[in-house]
C-alpha cells in the first residue's frame, strides 16, 4: 500500500488512531458511565469489517500505531478475528486498553493474534473501593486477568489508574508497590469532564498530576524518562525498578501542540480531538454506494483540516463534552 503522511493545519503529523470497537461495557465505572446506560442499537454500530477497513485506510495513510478501546474491547463478540486482521498490517504498535475482567481466557489469544501491548485500568487495591468505582467489577478477577496478561509475553503492560480525591487517592503507594512487584508500568490520569456524572463533583474530586507526584516522592524518587512517548503522558522512572511511572495531565498540562492522534467512535465518527466536538462521519462513507478505499482516505485526508489547535478542560466541575468516554473510545 502506498503511504502517503496525514498532517494538520498545525503542521502535526497524525500517525496514530485510537478505534473503538464497542460502546458497551460489563463495568460501569462511575467517572465514564451512568449506572443505567442506553447503548446504541446494532444497525449503528460499524461491523467488524467496516472497523477493519478504517484501520486499513488509516495505515495506508502513514497510521503507525493502533489501539483498540471502547466501552470494553474484550467484550466484542468476534473481536480476535479484529485483532488477527489488523495484526496483520505490520504496525509500528497495536495496543488495547482493557478493564481486564475477561484477561484470564482472553489475554493468550489476544497474544497469539498480534497484539503488542496491553493498558489495564486499575483504579483500587481494595475489593470493596474497586467495585464501588466500578459498579459491577470484581478486583480478583481484574488481579488473575493481570497475571495472565503477564504470562502472555506481551511487549508491555501498562496499569491505567483514574484518581480521585476521597475515593483512591489514598492507595497511590500501594498501586505503586503493586506496579513494581508486578513488574508493569502505571499511569495516573487526572479525570477528564466526559458526559455528566452524578456520583461525584469532578471539580473537588481532581487530584492533579502534581499532587500525586508529590505523594509518590515521599517514597520513591522519580527520574524523569528521557525517551518521549510522543503522546499526553509524562514519564518518569524509579531507581532499581523497571516500572515507569506516567502522569496523563489534561488539566494540568496542554499536551495539544504535539497531539498526533485521532479517535473513530464505534458509529464511525472521526473525532479529531477528545476534548472538542470536531467530527466526520465516516460511516455514511462506508455505506455508500459505491463504497470505495479512494473516497475513504479522501474524506480522512480533508478531516484532518478540522483537527483543532487544543483543547480547554477546565475544572469547575462543569460538561464540557456531553458524550461519555465510552463513546469516546478512552
Ligand atoms: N474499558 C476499557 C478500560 O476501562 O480500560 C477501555 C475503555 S476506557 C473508556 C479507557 C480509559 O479511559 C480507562 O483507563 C478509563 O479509566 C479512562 N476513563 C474513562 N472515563 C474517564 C474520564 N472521565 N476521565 C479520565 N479517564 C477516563
Ligand atoms: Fe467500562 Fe472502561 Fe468505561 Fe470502566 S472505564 S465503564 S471499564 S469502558
Amino acid at each position: 500500500m502506498p503511504h502517503a503522511k496525514l498532517t494538520d493545519r498545525f503542521g502535526r503529523t497524525v500517525n496514530y488512531v485510537r478505534l473503538s470497537v464497542t460502546d458497551r461495557c460489563d463495568f460501569r465505572c462511575v467517572y465514564c458511565m451512568a449506572e443505567d446506560m442506553t447503548f446504541l442499537p446494532r444497525q449503528q454500530v460499524l461491523t467488524l469489517e467496516e472497523i477493519a477497513r478504517v484501520a486499513r485506510n488509516f495505515v495506508a495513510l502513514g497510521t503507525e500505531k493502533i489501539r483498540l478501546t471502547g466501552g470494553e474491547p474484550l467484550v466484542r463478540k468476534d473481536i480476535l478475528e479484529l485483532v488477527k486482521e489488523i495484526g496483520s498490517y505490520g504496525l509500528r504498535d497495536f495496543a488495547m486498553t482493557t478493564n481486564g475482567s475477561q484477561l484470564t481466557t482472553m489475554a493468550e489469544p489476544l497474544r497469539k493474534a498480534g497484539m503488542h501491548r496491553l493498558n489495564i485500568s486499575l483504579d483500587s487495591l481494595d475489593a470493596e473501593k474497586f467495585h464501588n468505582i466500578t459498579r459491577t467489577g470484581r478486583l480478583s478477577q481484574v488481579l488473575d486477568g493481570i497475571d495472565a496478561a503477564r504470562e502472555a509475553g506481551f511487549r508491555g503492560i501498562k496499569l491505567n489508574t483514574v484518581v480521585m480525591k476521597g475515593r483512591n487517592d489514598e492507595e497511590i503507594p500501594e498501586l505503586i508497590e503493586f506496579a513494581r512487584k508486578k513488574q508493569v508500568d502505571i499511569s495516573f490520569i487526572e479525570e477528564m469532564p466526559l458526559g455528566e456524572i452524578s456520583e461525584h463533583d469532578r471539580g473537588l474530586a481532581l487530584c492533579t498530576s502534581e499532587e500525586v507526584r508529590d505523594i509518590i516522592r515521599q517514597h520513591h524518587e522519580l527520574v524523569p524518562a528521557t525517551e518521549d512517548s510522543g503522546g499526553p503522558a509524562r514519564y518518569y522512572r524509579m531507581p532499581g525498578s523497571r516500572t515507569r511511572v506516567g502522569f496523563i495531565s489534561p488539566h494540568s498540562h496542554n499536551f495539544c501542540s504535539t497531539c498526533n492522534r485521532v479517535r473513530v467512535t464505534v458509529e464511525g465518527r472521526l473525532l479529531l480531538c477528545l476534548g472538542n466536538e470536531h467530527s466526520v462521519d465516516l460511516r455514511r462513507v462506508l455505506r455508500g454506494n459505491p463504497v470505495t478505499d479512494d473516497k475513504l482516505r479522501e474524506t480522512i485526508i480533508n478531516a484532518m483540516d478540522l483537527k483543532p489547535e487544543k483543547h480547554h478542560f477546565s475544572t469547575n466541575g462543569d460538561v464540557q463534552i456531553l458524550r461519555f468516554m465510552n463513546m469516546t473510545g478512552g
